[in-house]
């Protein structure tokens, strides 16, 4: 039954490649169409990023056969998958320490209270849509500002689940919730800097995601994306930078055009994915993509 309904879902992602804009090519050394977003690598070679856990998540979401071999709780399951898809880099803390849950009135206070986190609302909040499902919320600097290796390093960033309005599963099989785990793994990559994917592949990144799929592990391309974004990967032969590497590299990530930054002090930004199997992209209050 997933599977088929799979089918389906990858068919409208179809039509949504089909009118998405082509992906800007650039020459080494031009000025960078794009912005990658990303953590500093010094702060991801040691134990990675601590993001803790609303306790709530687990007393309600969770049951025992979720946990795997070694006790671990699927969001640490995907955490480790993620710090799996790079060789050089570890980007998470596992286990995620579990806190008390936070559960703020507004979406903005999550940013300044000095502790990341996945948390659980149940009474979402006025300034963000019904419709998302999830947010990530980050907020970056702007590093080289004005020169063509630009980018935006992270320095705070909270994942928010909707459970007013949503249920999730965490039986992949199940086709009355969402996919916990499909869900995590989408937030997780947009919290260590990646955009979506204009792929058809198996992508955790991909911009839709309706209430069949089950995509829990990164594909090849979202490797490869995450890769290129640190700078770890293998550049092309007479490529100089990993922009513009990644952007030829066929199927790629959306990145942030710097078009859509008005001001250099900081950066905030808010991803929702939403229920209908849309991501809406805010920086600094101005929505800047959505497909
Ligand atoms: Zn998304």
């Amino acid at each position: 039954m997933k599977r088929i309904a799979r089918l389906l879902a990858t068919l409208l992602l179809v039509s949504c490649v089909k009118d998405a804009p082509p992906a800007t090519r650039q020459a080494a050394g031009a000025s960078a169409a794009s912005l990658d977003v990303k953590w500093s690598n010094s702060s991801l070679n040691g134990v990675g990023i601590q993001i803790s856990l609303g306790d709530s998540i687990v007393n309600d979401q969770f049951v025992g056969a979720d946990n795997d071999g070694s006790g671990h709780n699927p969001v640490d399951q995907m955490t480790k998958l993620w710090n799996a898809s790079n060789a050089s880099l570890k980007f998470f803390q596992v286990p995620a320490p579990v806190v008390a849950n936070r559960a703020y009135a507004t979406i903005r206070e999550y940013e300044n209270d000095g502790q990341q986190g996945i948390y659980k609302s149940v009474n979402w909040f006025a300034e963000v849509d019904s419709r998302a499902l999830a947010v990530t919320q980050y907020r970056g600097i702007r590093r080289n500002y004005g020169t063509s290796s630009e980018y935006i390093e992270l320095t705070h960033a909270d994942i928010i689940m909707n459970y007013r309005d949503y249920n999730f599963t965490t039986d992949e099989n199940s086709v009355i919730a969402y996919d916990f785990h499909t869900v995590i793994i989408h937030e997780l990559g947009h919290f260590i800097g990646l955009g979506h994917t204009r792929s058809t592949d198996d992508s955790v990144m991909r911009s839709s995601l309706s209430i069949f799929d089950a995509d829990r592990t990164p594909s090849a391309l979202d490797k490869q994306n995450l890769a290129n974004n640190y700078g770890t990967a293998a550049l092309a032969p007479g490529r100089s930078s990993f922009i513009a590497a990644s952007v030829t590299a066929g199927p790629s990530q959306k990145k942030l055009p710097p078009s859509a930054i008005e001001d250099d002090q900081g950066v905030h930004g808010l991803i929702e994915l939403r229920a209908d199997g849309s991501c809406h992209h805010y920086v600094n209050g101005k929505l800047i993509e959505s497909h």
